[in-house]
């Protein structure tokens, strides 16, 4: 199935063009911040009967004509892995910030912040006046469905809700530049997009033989498959779960193939992963330059 978010946190089904609205079926719908949908993900076996009743009683509602929205808007967390490909940790160079080549099996993750959250009616918006580079990585995000702490590689995928598109957006460190840090870079409202639509983890099966692609204004970017990741989903999943409980609803970023470059406002960005679907995003500039300037 594919779960979907739109408008003001309605609760959605996706078949084919259409969504169909089963926001009655799902407990605590009204709650804001929408933390209702990391317990919808915890007890989604539980509340199938009911999210299929309400699907059957919906009226199609085109896909065009609704505003899609992150589909985990609240998790706890989302951790994201470091160079995870290893044509990409050639194309860094010396604008890595990764010491030559060392993945999240070496030097563990870093996190964003979940408020950097967006979808695709919202885009991606750069700092009003910032002359600095702000790269697309285009990557798989693993939604976790069960509570998992301590989780073995074996067992790991039991405890995957889904998985969407994750667009990790960056400020770039030029050499001898600034020195910002990492996870602040990767934060600014917008900077994560997620989309457009969770797929139960059922329908897409193995998670390490996905096409992941990326077009800005038509032309490709990021052309690569989760076989290359150095670092597979269930040995990303065994080593956060070391570090930290994982909870429903919460991320993991599984890291960018190569091809990364910059975005600037006007830019339209597409991301496709296979057996996911794709998600188009509008670059725009924030109403007003930040406090923190960026220049
Ligand atoms: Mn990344």
């Amino acid at each position: 199935m594919k779960l979907a978010l739109f408008d003001d946190y309605r609760v959605g089904l996706v078949e084919g063009d259409s969504i169909y609205d089963v926001t009655d079926a799902v407990p605590n719908a009204d709650l804001r911040p929408p933390v209702f949908v990391n317990t919808l993900i915890a007890r989604w076996t539980e509340l199938l009967p009911e999210l299929r009743r309400a699907r059957a009683g919906a009226r199609a509602i085109p896909l065009a004509n609704v505003q899609l929205l992150p589909p985990s808007p609240a998790p706890a967390q989302i951790i994201a892995a470091p160079a995870n490909y290893h044509k990409h940790i050639a194309e860094m160079g010396a604008l890595s910030v990764t010491p030559k080549g060392k993945t999240a099996r070496e030097m563990g993750f870093f996190l964003k912040s979940p408020a950097s959250l967006s979808g695709a009616s919202r885009g991606i918006e750069l700092p009003k006046g910032s002359s600095r580079r702000f790269d697309h990585e285009s990557e798989l995000a693993v939604i976790i469905g069960r509570t998992a702490r301590n989780v073995r590689r074996a067992d790991a995928l039991d405890y995957v809700f889904g998985y969407t598109a994750l667009i990790d957006v960056t400020m770039r460190i030029e050499p001898d530049g600034r020195s910002e840090e990492r996870s602040m870079r990767k934060s600014f409202e917008t900077f994560t997009p997620l989309g457009p639509w969770i797929v139960t983890a059922d329908e897409v099966g193995d998670p390490g033989a996905l096409h992941n692609q990326l077009f800005v204004n038509g032309e490709p970017r990021h052309d690569a498959s989760t076989a290359d990741l150095i670092v597979p989903v269930p040995e990303l999943i065994e080593l956060a779960s070391s570090v930290v409980t994982l909870y429903p609803g919460d991320i993991i970023a599984t890291g960018t193939p190569e091809g990364v470059g910059p975005i600037r406002p006007g830019d339209e960005l597409l991301i496709r992963i296979e057996r996911i679907g794709e998600m188009q995003l509008a670059v725009r500039e924030t109403a007003e330059p930040l406090a923190f300037a960026f220049e």
